[in-house]
């Protein structure tokens, strides 16, 4: 997409804050970062580029078609430095990195009334409530907004909008929606309110008026019991990305207490049900982070605003499981950062962004409820 698409306001989250501290996390992750053939073209005509190949890496690689950077056999960019500093920024300026880098921990969402702009709580930073107010970085979004090269990790939304895969709305119906579902948001409904919430939106149809996001739908308790299935489906690919045969055995397992530890935390795992943070800190960052998703038009991103949902639903209820088995382990009670941000890391880099391959299961768990409506 053409950046000359950006026009119309900029809208910013309230209640962000974001400086980066160059803590280098962003590097070290899992996702492939997409480089467009312009940019590819610049950095290959980089000594940096040259010593790389000559020490045996490959700075650029093909997957599924598109060109990505390339990884260190350990883990992390291939242009990450042991000073936890990117070579291409240090050698050669920011604009040389591809623009998912220079614009993460932003999240950027195009509408009918212009671009919204939340942020990623998989940056320590965010979690942390570190640096500037978000609305204060504007002369750096809008520095994208200008610049003549694709933007990757913009999602572009439509009027009308999907509220299911059976029901469309307009987007000024769809706001009226957000601001009732914004103004009723407490800790005591995340996450399976959200689950009640895309409950009572299939049974409303287009009729918003007959939607009421305090009722309890009826279909609450057969989504309750899919979110189990659901959810250690998601606990199991995410511990087993690349070992489908497993993970049946893993996530059957995962109905019984400690009978399997996690790969990724290096802790066992008790049963998985749905657990709720002792500490208000951690139920207030949580809900700090679905009110800056809904607020920054994320539930507009997936297939359907159901669909987006129950991937909230789901996604936060990992979360708050993969919190609670830290804190088991560590036999503490207290408000943990550490514990929060690797349970955020888990769920931001593999359920809710960077999740194509998960989009389908929150189409079926979408498929299933409306079936039952159908038969009730
Ligand atoms: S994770 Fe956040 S704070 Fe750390 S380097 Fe990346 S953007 Fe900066």
């Amino acid at each position: 997409m053409n950046t000359k698409d950006f026009s119309g306001p900029i809208h910013f989250v309230p209640g962000l804050h974001f400086s980066c501290t160059g803590c280098g996390k962003c590097c070290r992750n899992d996702w492939d970062i997409p480089v467009t053939q312009k940019k590819a073209q610049s950095i290959r005509g980089t000594e940096l580029f040259q010593k790389k190949s000559k020490d045996g890496f490959i700075p650029l690689k093909m997957i599924d078609d598109s060109l990505v950077l390339g990884r260190r056999p350990t883990g992390g960019c291939v242009f990450l430095a042991d000073d936890e500093l990117c070579e291409l920024h240090r050698d050669l300026g920011g604009d040389s990195k591809p623009l998912s880098c220079q614009i993460f921990p932003l999240n950027l969402v195009k509408t009918p009334d212009g671009l919204h702009v939340s942020l990623s709580f998989a940056c320590p930073a965010v979690l942390a409530g570190v640096g500037l107010p978000l609305e204060e970085t504007r002369d750096w979004v809008a520095s994208f907004v200008e610049v003549d090269d694709d933007i990757p990790p913009l999602t572009m939304t439509s009027d009308p909008v999907s509220l299911s895969a059976n029901c469309e709305i307009s987007y000024s119906d769809y706001l009226e929606l957000e601001s009732r579902l914004l103004d009723c948001l407490d800790d005591s409904l995340c996450p399976q309110g959200l689950v009640n919430w895309a409950c009572g939106l299939l049974e409303s149809g287009p009729e918003l008026e007959n939607f009421s996001p305090l009722r309890v739908s009826s279909l609450l308790s057969e989504a309750l019991g899919l979110l189990d299935v659901f959810g250690r489906a998601v606990v199991g690919i995410v511990e087993l990305p690349d070992s489908h045969d497993e993970r049946e055995d893993y996530m059957q397992a995962l109905a019984t207490d400690y009978a399997v530890r996690s790969n990724r935390l290096g802790i066992p795992l008790p049963s998985f049900a749905y657990y709720r943070s002792s500490s208000k800190m951690t139920r207030d960052v949580v809900l700090k982070f679905v009110r800056s998703q809904i607020a920054g038009k994320r539930l507009l991103t997936g297939p359907s605003v159901v669909s987006r949902l129950l991937a909230f639903g789901t996604g936060l209820t990992v979360l708050c499981y993969y919190i609670e088995a830290q804190a088991r382990k560590t036999g503490t009670l207290h408000f943990s950062f550490q514990q929060m941000e690797s349970a955020f890391t888990l769920v931001e880099e593999n359920i809710l962004t960077h999740s194509d391959d998960l989009e389908p299961y929150f189409d079926s768990y979408e498929e299933a409820l409306t079936r039952m409506i159908g038969l009730s």
